[in-house]
C-alpha cells in the first residue's frame, strides 16, 4: 500500500511551488486551476479564488477524505474533484487541475485525444477522454470527471480544461504538461484532417513499454523487458 506524507510546511510549500509553475509554464492564467497533495489523513488543497502570487502556507487548506476542512480559508471550489480523484485512485498522491489553452480548446469541442501519438499512454491508457459538461465547482463535474478518467489518470473537462493526477506533485504536473503538449500536437495535426490513429494492439505494446521506460537494467523487475532494443555494452 502507498504511504502518503504528513501535512508539513514543506509539503504546503511544494504545493505553492507547483501552483506557481502553472502560469510560468503557460498552463493557466489568473486564479484558474487548483492543486492538491494527498497526506496521511486526507489532502491539502489550494484556496479558492486566490492569485498564485498571494499563496502562503497558512492559506493551503487541509481536508479529510469525507470532504470536511479545517481553518478559516475556503478550499478550492473544485475540492470535490480532488477528493473523488483520491477516492477513485488509491495510489494517486497529487492532482493538478488547469485551464491550459490547447486542452481547453479541444474540450470546447467535447473532443478527447485519441491514439494519434503514442504519448497518449502517459495518462495510462490508449486515449484521453473528454468528460460530459457540468458547471464548475459542482458534484456533477466530479461525477463527469470520474466517468471520463476511467482507469486513466487524466482527462479533459468539457468547456473547461483538464485534470491530471500522479504519485506526487512533480509527476502530476508533468502529466498535465504532457496532456497540454498532446492537445497542441493533435490540434496541429487536425489542420490536415483527422490524423492516423495507432491500433489498440500497438497501444497495448506501448503501455507495456512505458512500465520499463526510464529504468536502468538493474531496476527492471525479474522477467521485465527493457523499453527498447539495448545496444551491446562493452565497458
Ligand atoms: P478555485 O479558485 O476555486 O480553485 O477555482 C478555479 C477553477 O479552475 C474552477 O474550476
Ligand atoms: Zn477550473
Amino acid at each position: 500500500m502507498t504511504s502518503f506524507p504528513d501535512d508539513t510546511a514543506d509539503l504546503r510549500l511544494e504545493i505553492i511551488e507547483t501552483a506557481r509553475a502553472l502560469p510560468r509554464l503557460g498552463l493557466t492564467k489568473g486564479t484558474s486551476g487548483n492543486i492538491s497533495a494527498r497526506t496521511k489523513t486526507g489532502f491539502l488543497v489550494t484556496p479558492s479564488g486566490t492569485p498564485y502570487e498571494d499563496l502562503s502556507v497558512d492559506k493551503i487548506v487541509a481536508m479529510d477524505l469525507e470532504g470536511c476542512y479545517r481553518g478559516d480559508v475556503l478550499p478550492s471550489s473544485e475540492w470535490r474533484m480532488h477528493l473523488d480523484f483520491y477516492r477513485a485512485k488509491p495510489s494517486c498522491g497529487a492532482v493538478v487541475h488547469c485551464h491550459s489553452p490547447r486542452a481547453t480548446a479541444l474540450s470546447c469541442h467535447r473532443k478527447g485525444i485519441p491514439a494519434f501519438h503514442y504519448m497518449v499512454a502517459l495518462a495510462g491508457g490508449d486515449r484521453i477522454e473528454c468528460s460530459d459538461y457540468a458547471r464548475f465547482g459542482t458534484r456533477a463535474l466530479s461525477v463527469a470527471m470520474i466517468a471520463a478518467l476511467g482507469d486513466r489518470n487524466a482527462c479533459l473537462l468539457a468547456n473547461h480544461g483538464q485534470v491530471a493526477g500522479g504519485p506526487n506533485l512533480s509527476k502530476a504536473l508533468s502529466v498535465a504538461e504532457g496532456v497540454e503538449d498532446l492537445a497542441d500536437q493533435y490540434l496541429s495535426a487536425l489542420t490536415l484532417g483527422e490524423p492516423i490513429h495507432l491500433s489498440t494492439k500497438e497501444m497495448i505494446a506501448i503501455l507495456k513499454k512505458f512500465k520499463s521506460y526510464g529504468k536502468q537494467t538493474d531496476e527492471l523487475e525479474p522477467g521485465q523487458e527493457a523499453a527498447f532494443e539495448l545496444p551491446t555494452r562493452v565497458g
